[in-house]
């Protein structure tokens, strides 16, 4: 459990370069494209933001306000209505298809507001302005190049479906720590003796479940460490926490909260440890988080390699 703290090294950068390069270029390449979601009635979010923007772009007038209400039922009505679709009120993925314009640079339009929403779940922190500016592509330049996704700064159907599909992969698994306390670039880091990670955070980091599962208390050079044993079959370990907040033995579900980062136990600095094993044998876990950073498709734990992450 000892951890080297990252953040300290500057020869680490030389000595794990070949392994973060192994790493990282697979992630993109083979995750596969996320599915449309489905948006109705009730519904809210940065996707039926996203949607509206696309129907104003589309010439439907409606309120662009996240919230799926009877405005936004009646505009897609009529927007399925003029394309031959069933007008059932729905977004589902024949809607989207026709819903998702092709942008490039220096358009300016809803369709660029709508873009420019959809990466903001991602954490790009783009002014909505539906111009397409100089901090537009390299939004879309840095969200396409962690995807794999190519045909340059253009966004078609395929970039739209990452924009807007399915925002934590797999559905049964969500990201460990808030997507925004740390850059991506964190995500791929070998661990530096066995399959494993270490997330450098400050202590009280809100920490979640990555799975749903059984949770059990580890002690130990772990610190207060907490066990999930997940519904998937493999087991996820965390450690060094400040505090846990969930009993040995309760049942968790994804994304809900088990406790707060911190420096317990064999540890260094603060952080939390992360291990991933299947039939007992340590996983890396890099993927399965670059993953749930991007968005993308969670593969499962007995995919992840059992080498390639440690130094
Ligand atoms: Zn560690």
């Amino acid at each position: 459990m000892t951890i080297v703290v990252r953040r300290l090294l500057t020869w680490l950068g030389a000595v794990t370069l070949t392994a973060v390069a192994v790493l990282a270029v697979p992630t993109a390449a083979q995750a596969a494209t996320p599915a449309w979601p489905t948006l109705s009635g009730g519904t809210s979010g940065a996707n039926v933001a996203t949607a509206q923007f696309l129907l104003r772009h589309h010439g439907q007038t409606l309120t662009v306000d996240g919230f799926y209400g009877s405005g936004t039922v009646a505009a897609v009505s009529a927007f399925q209505s003029g394309r031959g679709l069933a007008a059932d009120g729905i977004v589902g993925p024949l809607t989207w298809g026709g819903l998702a314009v092709t942008v490039d640079v220096g358009a300016n339009s809803n369709a660029v507001r709508a873009l420019q929403t959809a990466l903001n779940k991602y954490g790009y922190g783009l002014t909505v302005d539906g111009i397409w500016g100089a901090a537009t592509t390299n939004a879309v330049t840095s969200f396409k190049a962690n995807r794999g996704l190519t045909g340059g700064t253009t966004v078609g159907a395929t970039t739209w479906q990452w924009l807007v599909g399915d925002g934590q992969g797999g559905g049964n698994y969500r990201l460990v720590i808030g997507r925004s306390v740390l850059p991506r670039s964190e995500y791929d880091d070998p661990h530096h003796d066995y399959p494993a990670i270490d997330l450098p955070t400050v202590t009280g980091v809100t920490t979640y479940a990555i799975t749903s599962g059984t949770i059990s208390h580890v002690g130990g050079g772990c610190g207060y460490g907490i066990g999930i044993s997940g519904d998937d079959g493999a087991y996820y370990q965390y450690c060094h926490l400040s505090s846990r907040s969930v009993a040995a033995g309760s049942r968790v579900s994804a994304g809900q909260v088990i406790g707060y980062t911190g420096n317990t136990g064999n540890s260094t600095g603060p952080h939390l440890h992360l291990e991933v094993r299947v039939n007992g044998g340590n996983r890396c876990p890099q993927l399965m988080l670059l993953a749930l950073y991007d968005g993308a498709s969670v593969p499962a734990p007995s995919t992840l390699p059992s080498t390639g992450c440690a130094y």
